[in-house]
């Protein structure tokens, strides 16, 4: 099955909105799904269209794309998920600034709402390597080895996706509590995220081990996350293992 969509991009509005208002309107009436039919776009490109698929009791509701139509030449869509080893290649292979750079374009393009000029220019629609997409994993010769498999960390971690399987995880609207851990006079940081459940209430998502890294963190505050690795069980409870330590890029979220 190709690639599915939990969220489009509604080009009237130029807002990125969630699957889950679809679902709402179809719900309610058949009628109400009528100003979203064919003004729905990828998230990413903005460019190919989208169709929306009702649930039925063998699958959820999604979005597909409308084969008739593509997507820009570098959307991420266009390709497969990469291999774990040409993640794991890829992203050792950049420096912590290029990390970091590499996180923070992930972030923009994943949470962004409202389409700007200004918004929508960090996407390039040419295969120019100068316009490199962040969900894209390239090789050596800086060919495109495919695209980064994405969790938002938002709802429940599939506890299904344990194992040694990279992943990009992200969300938004997160809480962080740092713990300190005193061992042998040392200090180490143990981050644990939050993010609110259906019915608004602050759960533990899961856990990622800093090791003497002390991040400045402010536990009242809200912050977008990024991250690439493997989640792991760690004392019965969900653990992200980033690939490198700079490979976690936590933002404040503006109030
Ligand atoms: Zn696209």
């Amino acid at each position: 099955m190709s690639r599915v969509f939990d969220k489009f991009y509604f080009k009237p509005k130029q807002t990125i909105l969630s699957i889950d208002s679809l679902i709402n309107a179809s719900r309610s009436h058949d009628e109400n799904i009528a100003p979203f039919i064919n003004n729905m776009f990828c998230p990413e490109c903005l460019q190919a269209q989208l169709t929306f698929c009702h649930e039925t009791s063998k699958h959820k509701a999604y979005l597909k794309r409308i084969p008739s139509s593509s997507h820009a030449p570098n959307c991420s869509y266009n390709y497969k998920y990469a291999s774990n080893s040409s993640i794991k290649k890829y992203i050792t292979s950049l420096s912590s600034n290029q990390v970091e750079d590499k996180l923070n374009s992930i972030l923009h393009l994943l949470t962004r709402k409202n389409i700007t000029s200004n918004t929508s220019t960090n996407y390039s629609k040419t295969n120019s390597n100068n316009h490199k997409n962040p969900l894209l994993v390239y090789d050596i010769n800086n060919s495109v080895s495919g695209a980064l498999p994405q969790k938002k960390v938002n709802s429940y971690l599939d506890p299904n996706i344990i194992g040694n399987d990279i992943y990009l995880f992200y969300g938004e609207n997160i809480k962080i509590k740092q713990n300190i851990i005193d061992k042998n006079n040392k200090k180490f940081y143990l981050l644990e995220f939050k993010a609110k459940n259906k019915n608004q209430e602050w759960t533990s998502r899961f856990k990622i081990f800093r090791n003497t890294i002390r991040d400045i963190i402010d536990e009242n505050a809200e912050y977008y996350i990024a991250t690439i690795g493997t989640l792991n069980l760690n004392y019965s409870k969900l653990q992200i293992s980033p690939l490198l330590p700079n490979a976690l890029k936590i933002k404040l979220m503006p109030k």
